[in-house]
């Protein structure tokens, strides 16, 4: 564990994935490559498990899920630590993320009997002497697909909901973070060492796709729009369902009634946390004109006061330094003013923050993802126009909005699968939010009741009870049965409202 590589770059040697710090070089994590055969053995080796995980029942799982929980947290050091060595992220923000899984891990254990659960559902006029059942049924095998850049929160949001449903579930971490991944796993077969209940496939991006390619009931997603659409593609060979969380350019509003040193600290947080490697981070910042110049400078104060190394870890993938570089100098060749950081800040494998403004809208550090440590901050002259601009690309993961009186109507009109208000990134806190995002940010949702319902197909079961009164559905139905259903139909539902 001691050879020195060219930090950040993961690389295939004799068969195993070797993961290295982007801080050092030193190897960070080693796992054995999985090829087509051994990703549709997991899957097959998963179907058995899943019958037996499906036959515990939501007791006998939340039971389990709830002892994983206890271990992720006695081991949670131990998580941090390792997160740490393979994304360059700080042990402390590795922990915090880590705690967000596990709310999720406690959450779907203890809701899915409830939102999945066998229930009676109320009969209807044509058919009332049926009852309706309805029960959400696992499907059986789940593959997982999986980010670095939050390897633990990423994963565990749709393998909680997944098992928690009954399924059981196959891993594809990515190759930036395949020992965070294989700890997930290991830990899980701690607590449920009878069955390859939640196993790991490792490799690059033809593991992932050999994974959609298996067989399993349904593809979780989580990464690049480019790679969601590839997935997507490749599942629409055998009509394998999906749910894609894809990238953002989240967007915050400061309105004029803002509590704007609350906004600057929340707009800080939300662009620069993870070195700006956030999925759901704030990219752009339009805030109205009475407020703008005091955001400004509270914005610049605070991010001038982060520390590289410290608060501010390493970009995690190599090649993302030349976007972050190329989205920097575009912006500033096209008449964009660095207020704090610039071309000078990046320096890799770190960048330290930047703020730019005046930025064009046609540039990329406006429609793109940059996932750096950068923000941009745009003048609007007032709410609407700062949703018009903020809706305006392709992208709707989340966003947030500062404001006192219309915080929630100006959240409720953004393009955006969830939006904070008064604070950036929350929802994702909250493991009774769904989350996922809309257009290019991908479909479906993970986390709370949708999430849970994602890993379920809803089963209908009709049970007559009773010989019909107004037989409808028979050949043998009179025409006076028919007249008697008609005349029912006029009383329930012919009067207008
Ligand atoms: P990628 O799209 O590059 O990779 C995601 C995963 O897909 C990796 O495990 C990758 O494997 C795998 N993969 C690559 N090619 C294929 C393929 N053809 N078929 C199946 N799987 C494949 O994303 P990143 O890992 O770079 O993650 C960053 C992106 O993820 C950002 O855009 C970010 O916004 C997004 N993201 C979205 C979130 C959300 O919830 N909406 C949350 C977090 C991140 P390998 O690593 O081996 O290439």
């Amino acid at each position: 564990m001691t050879a020195t590589r060219t930090p950040g770059l993961p690389v295939v040697e004799d068969g195993f994935l070797i993961s290295t710090s982007p801080a050092t070089g030193v190897e960070a994590g080693r796992v054995p490559v999985s090829d087509d055969k051994a990703v549709d053995a997991a899957v097959e080796r998963a179907r058995v498990a899943a019958a037996w995980w499906a036959g515990l029942g939501f007791d006998g799982r939340k039971t389990r899920l709830l002892r994983w929980r206890a271990l992720l947290v006695q081991r949670i050091e131990e998580l941090g630590e390792l997160t740490h060595a393979e994304t360059g992220k700080p042990a402390t923000d590795a922990i915090i993320e880590a705690i967000a899984a596990i709310e999720h891990v406690d959450w779907a254990a203890r809701n899915a009997k409830r939102v999945l659960g066998p229930r009676r559902v109320k009969t209807r006029l044509l058919v009332a002497e049926h009852a309706g059942h309805l029960e959400y049924q696992p499907y059986g095998v789940i593959g997982v697909i999986g980010p670095w850049n939050y390897p633990i929160l990423t994963p565990l949001g749709p393998i909680s909901g997944a098992l928690a449903a009954g399924n059981a579930v196959v891993l594809k971490p990515s190759e930036y973070t395949p020992a965070v991944g294989q700890w997930l796993v290991d830990t899980f077969a701690e607590v449920v060492p009878e069955q390859p209940v939640l196993q790991a496939v490792h490799g690059l991006g033809d593991v992932g796709a050999a994974l959609c390619r298996s067989g399993v009931g349904k593809i979780a997603f989580t990464g690049s729009t480019a790679t969601a659409k590839r997935v997507m593609a490749t599942c629409a060979e055998t009509l394998t369902p999906v749910i894609l969380e894809a990238g953002g350019k989240d967007a915050l509003i400061v309105d004029a009634d803002a509590d704007v040193a609350a906004a600057a600290e929340a707009a800080v947080w939300g662009a620069m946390t993870n070195a700006g490697q956030t999925c759901i981070g704030i990219e752009r910042a339009y805030a109205v004109t009475q407020v703008y110049d005091a955001f400004v400078a509270a914005v610049v104060e605070k991010a001038g006061r982060l520390r590289l190394g410290e608060e501010i870890g390493p970009i995690t993938m190599p090649g993302q330094v030349d976007i972050i570089r190329r989205h920097i100098d575009d912006a500033l060749a096209a008449g964009a003013t660095a207020v704090l950081g610039g071309a000078d800040a990046v320096q890799p494998p770190n960048v330290a923050p930047t703020v730019l403004v005046d930025v064009p809208d046609d540039s990329a550090a406006i429609r793109e993802e940059t996932f750096g440590p950068t923000l941009t901050i745009t003048r609007v002259a007032d709410a609407d126009e700062a949703i018009a601009k903020a809706n305006s690309l392709p992208y709707g993961l989340g966003g947030a909005v500062f404001g006192k009186a219309n915080g929630v109507r100006i959240a409720r009109r953004m393009r955006a699968g969830m939006v904070a208000v008064n604070s950036t990134l929350s929802f994702v806190g909250n493991a009774n939010l769904p989350f996922g995002g809309m257009g290019d940010s991908g479909f479906g949702r993970i986390h709370g009741d949708d999430g849970l319902r994602e890993f379920g197909r809803a089963k209908s079961i009709s049970v007559r009870r009773a010989p019909s009164l107004l037989p409808s559905m028979t050949f043998e139905r009179t025409p006076a049965q028919v007249q008697r259903i008609v005349k029912a139909v006029k009383l329930l539902y012919g009067r207008r409202p």
